[in-house]
């Protein structure tokens, strides 16, 4: 077994290893950091991922109650900042009354194994509905179709089905009245909406403990191969490691940021990755 008895996996992990085993191995077995940038220029890029980062932090204030003209003095100094910021007070993506837990993190065992999640906001309504919602800072936005096949829209709506009995004095969350709801900075009134149900929760509780399993066969490096979809390689950061070009992605393409503050929240910053245009 290559991974430590107490990895845990992330809707990023998961998604590394769909997307190639490779990335999968570097960042997780062998804990490989960032030996090239992601994406260029590099200054831009770490101007949007520091952007990205602020403004989850901006939602996650308001959402405890810091007052708005407080944390409107945050944003004077950026352009596009202050207009996502504007674009939330506006649309108010998350305006319906209950229970909200931002920040929220949640885990369950599954194949032997922890599966986690850091969910930007759940809410959960008086007539108790179970609310996930994300925020996605890109300047594109991500298709229905691209979201619905990302593992982040699996494993959120999942582990929330299992592990949520935490938030509502025991009551495990049916699926049907669960979902969840992706709100994009830059595209304020067109957010994506993905209902859960039982049927859908059966079929990610397979396909995750398969998954699992899958990973957790590899035995070493060979165990992990390079992606034969090299536009993978475009925006990863291993590409030196793999020979697989030197230059980075232009920024502008990128579909989402990282927000990788230290290695221990690693695993689960990354999952911004993910929303990478291929
Ligand atoms: S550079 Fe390409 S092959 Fe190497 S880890 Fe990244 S995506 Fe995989």
């Amino acid at each position: 077994m290559l991974l430590s008895a107490d990895f845990q996996f992330s809707q990023a992990a998961l998604q590394a290893f769909m997307d190639c085993p490779r990335r999968f191995y570097w960042r997780y077995v062998r804990r490989v950091r960032w030996p090239a940038p992601q994406a260029q220029p590099l200054v831009e890029h770490e101007e949007r991922l520091q952007r990205g980062w602020l403004f989850h932090r901006l939602v996650q204030q308001h959402v405890l109650g810091v007052p708005e003209e407080l944390l409107a003095r945050a944003v004077q100094a950026d352009e596009l900042l202050a207009r996502w910021w504007e674009n939330y007070l506006s649309a108010h993506p998350a305006q319906v009354a209950g229970q909200r837990y931002p920040e929220l993190v949640l885990s369950a065992s599954l194949a032997d194994w922890r599966v986690m999640a850091k969910y930007d906001l759940v809410v959960v309504t008086p007539e108790k509905r179970w609310l996930i919602f994300d925020w996605k800072t890109a300047q594109r936005r991500t298709s229905r179709r691209k979201l619905l096949a990302r593992l982040q829209t699996r494993v959120y709506r999942y582990l929330l089905a299992r592990a949520g009995a935490c938030l509502a004095g025991g009551v495990t969350p049916p699926p049907a009245q669960l979902e969840m709801v992706y709100w994009f900075a830059n595209h304020p009134a067109d957010p994506e909406h993905f209902p859960y149900d039982a049927t859908q929760f059966a079929a990610d509780e397979e396909y995750l403990s398969n998954l699992i399993m899958e990973v957790c066969a590899g035995q070493d490096a060979a165990d992990f191969p390079l992606t034969t979809q090299e536009r993978h390689c475009r925006y990863c950061s291993y590409r030196s490691l793999c020979d697989r070009g030197k230059e980075a992605g232009d920024v502008d393409e990128m579909d989402e940021v990282p927000l990788a503050e230290s290695l221990d929240d690693f695993d689960l910053d990354l999952e911004q990755i993910a929303e990478i245009e291929f």
